[in-house]
């Protein structure tokens, strides 16, 4: 990947979702209730393994509709919110066909199953969801592929239930996929690009906080497993279901004399078995591909010294927060910040016991931020705060809070615990939406403002006044 920021889905929480707007919920359910309509339709007329001759083959085609509705409601609100109406509508159209309670509800796992996939996938291969560029599209075709497959296995339980032979059986599983795949490239997928920025920026405004980006590795080993095991029942109840359709009596022997049932029994076993060896492996070892991709990304955007993001970062995060800022129509706020005299302290105790100053002060400062401010060593020992949210008022209290912080009380530092007093001088610039916001004309008016809070006599705060101004607070 050339680019390292995170430009993939989000997602809100529960609590998000109650806080929202009324609208939210509301869309949320009448989006659940039009995927199990449609899904109801589909059972009812049949749309499965329609035959499409190509040429002087026949392929069957699946028109699942309820699919594209639970899609869009995973990518644009959250996984849980199109897994809940997917596993619901799979549900009822396989109870309006007879298929029995609890088989139903293993084959009603295939759909939010081929949901947590495709969003999975595009989180991993950081697919943005409005498609921006033609590589997004082209990742999220192959994404599709991976989640079609997975749940078209599904197409062996509905098979029993129809009481079909293996011919008719192999329409149905080619079927769900290619059905999937094209209502995934030829509808999904050109209505993420067309409404996605408008209808992500709509919920913006509904809901009241910004949405998740973070995924903790816990929950990812977790969701890979529950995929895994889910794949495995799937693939063993629709085995099971394609073994009794061949009606072996009892009493069949092979060539050799043996009882059949129980050899072949033993080799579905076996078949079993390395299928499950084979998605264990894989996916420890993607997982682990994965981790390590994210700790070198990780690394390459950290400061060493103080675990603070580095120059680098700045610029890749200064341009996310500013297109976030502008579409959500907040502030956007910039503190720099300066110790004071710090040639002093590096000249009587030593670069090492700055060096550990440099550590104790990042970590007082950090913890003066909201969560989603941004701190960052510009070099030597000067500072970013960025602060989405903030009109520049706003983030002159808080930088006023991280001065006092750090002034409150001397560091104390080495095994001798020598106690130096440290203060520090910010400058604080920041915009609202409408202005178009550049990273280095923002960080050059941070940068006057803090001049004139050394020139004033350090340990204090200067807020650039709107005219470009500044003014001490
Ligand atoms: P003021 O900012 O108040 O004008 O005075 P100052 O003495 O802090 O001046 P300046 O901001 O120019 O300070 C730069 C000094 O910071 C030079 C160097 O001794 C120290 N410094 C820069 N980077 C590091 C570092 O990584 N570790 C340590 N220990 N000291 C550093
Ligand atoms: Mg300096
Ligand atoms: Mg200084």
């Amino acid at each position: 990947m050339s680019d390292d920021t995170y430009r993939g889905p989000s997602w809100w929480s529960l609590s998000a979702l109650r806080a929202a707007g009324r609208l939210v919920p509301v869309g949320w359910l009448a989006g659940t209730a039009l995927a199990v309509a449609l899904a109801l339709l589909e059972a009812r007329f049949d749309w499965s393994a329609i035959p499409i001759p190509i040429g002087p083959v026949t392929v069957g085609f699946t028109i699942y509709p309820p699919l594209t509705v639970v899609l869009l409601l995973a990518i644009w609100l959250g996984p849980p919110w199109g897994m809940i109406p997917a596993f619901v509508a799979t549900f009822a159209s396989a109870l309006s066909v007879g298929i029995p309670p609890g088989v139903a509800a293993v084959f009603a796992l295939a759909t939010p199953l081929e949901v947590l996939i495709l969003w999975g996938s595009m989180v991993t291969l950081n697919i943005s969801p409005d498609l921006r560029r033609w590589s997004d599209v082209r990742r999220f075709l192959a994404a599709g592929l991976i989640a079609a497959t997975a749940s078209s296995v599904a197409a062996l339980i509905w098979s029993d239930s129809r009481r079909v032979g293996l011919t008719e059986s192999q329409r149905l599983w080619q079927g769900w996929l290619l059905g999937d795949l094209a209502q995934i490239a030829l509808v999904v997928a050109p209505v993420l690009r067309l409404l996605g920025p408008r209808v992500r920026a709509a919920l913006d405004r509904h809901f009241r906080t910004p949405p998740r980006r973070e995924f903790s590795y816990r929950a990812s080993v977790l969701l890979t497993i529950l995929v895994s095991l889910t794949l495995v029942t799937l693939t063993a109840l629709g085995a099971r279901m394609l073994m009794g359709s061949l009606q072996i009596p009892e009493a069949a022997r092979t060539a050799s004399g043996e009882p059949l049932l129980p050899r072949l029994r033993e080799i579905a076993l076996f078949v079993g078995l390395m299928v499950t060896v084979l998605l264990v492996t894989t996916g420890a070892f993607s997982a682990s591909m994965a981790r390590l991709g994210d700790r070198e990304r990780g690394l390459a955007l950290r400061d060493a010294l103080t675990g603070c993001f580095n120059r680098r970062a700045f610029y890749r995060l200064f341009r996310r927060e500013a297109d976030r800022a502008r579409r959500l129509g907040a502030g956007l706020s910039l503190l720099s910040l300066d110790i004071d005299h710090f040639k002093g302290v590096n000249d009587a105790h030593g670069h090492g016991f700055g060096d550990e100053v440099l550590r104790m002060l990042s970590r007082r400062v950090r913890a003066q931020l909201r969560e989603p401010d941004l701190l960052f060593r510009w070099g030597g020992e000067e500072f970013l705060i960025l602060l989405p949210h903030s009109v520049p008022g706003a983030a002159g209290h808080l930088a006023e809070r991280v001065r006092a912080s750090v002034a409150a009380e001397p560091f104390r530092v080495g095994e001798e615990g020598r106690e130096v007093p440290v203060t520090v001088s910010l400058g604080v610039a920041g915009g609202d939406a409408q202005e178009a916001l550049d990273a280095d004309e923002l960080l050059q008016r941070a940068d006057a403002a803090l001049l004139s809070a050394k020139r004033e006599g350090r340990n204090r705060v200067v807020s650039e006044q709107p005219a470009g101004e500044t003014l001490a607070s």
